[in-house]
């Protein structure tokens, strides 16, 4: 889907046939070279490289990958984009670095969560694990950091469904990238996943008022995709009735 001059999200589907993406990530270029906003999930490397070249790109023009935050369906395909191109540049929040390069269990992924899930994606999760010491981090993000890509992309730290989680905000567009500090859920505008999903419901709520003020035309969620139904306005609503909830 385009979402603005030089910036297409990357569709893939949970399964072949599947009606809806289910996860999203984001592709952005200019002079600077192209800028992917997370991978996808385990397994989802075929359907990113067929989906980039549909944008006219190659796997080598990806100068750098920024991860909205650990959680292995953003992480999934990293280490295949680093074997495609050990050059390439990884960018993430300080407080989901160590989760990314293996130093700490990824916070979702216990023991008891794996043992419970198919073995084959137990086999494939052990594997990603397995990958994740290899990671080297280029740059390590900040809450206000204004990045020299895109009309100065700038990086908003919203802890709550991970500690590092991060949404990035493009001012020429006017245009939020939430990641999953929003989702977009039959066509309205909702907060991240309850429940175990998001490890601190109250800490993710408070985070959005960190989105609030911004100029927006539109939001992208990485699971339901585009929201741009007077987006500020029912920003601030949904806040409202979160913290009622
Ligand atoms: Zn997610």
């Amino acid at each position: 889907m385009k979402l603005g001059e030089r910036i297409v999200s990357i569709d893939l589907y949970p399964q072949p046939g599947a009606a809806q993406p289910y996860y999203q990530p984001v592709l952005l270029w200019d002079q600077e070279g192209a800028t992917l906003v997370d991978t996808g999930m385990i397994g989802q490397m075929d359907q990113m490289t067929r989906a980039i070249r549909e944008a006219g790109l190659q796997l080598s023009d990806i100068k750098r990958i920024i991860l909205t935050h650990q959680d292995i369906d953003h992480i999934g395909n990293l280490a295949a984009f680093i074997a495609e191109n050990p050059a390439i540049e990884v960018w993430a929040h300080a407080d989901d670095i160590p989760y990314i390069t293996g130093e700490k269990r990824i916070i979702k992924m216990t023991d008891e969560r794996i043992s419970q899930m198919p073995e084959a994606a137990q086999t494939a999760i052990r594997s990603l694990f397995d990958k994740l010491p290899s990671i080297r981090i280029s740059r390590v993000l900040a809450d206000g950091d204004v990045l020299d890509i895109h009309g100065g992309m700038r990086v908003i730290h919203t802890p709550g469904h991970t500690p590092g989680h991060i949404c990035l905000y493009l001012p020429e567009e006017q245009l939020l990238l939430a990641a999953d500090e929003l989702r977009v859920v039959d066509g309205d505008l909702a907060g991240p996943p309850e429940g175990f999903f998001t490890l601190d419901m109250d800490e993710a709520v408070r985070s959005m008022h960190k989105l609030t003020g911004l100029p927006l035309q539109k939001i992208f969620c990485y699971h339901g995709g585009l929201y741009d139904n007077h987006p500020s306005e029912r920003l601030a609503e949904l806040i409202r009735t979160l913290e009622q909830a």
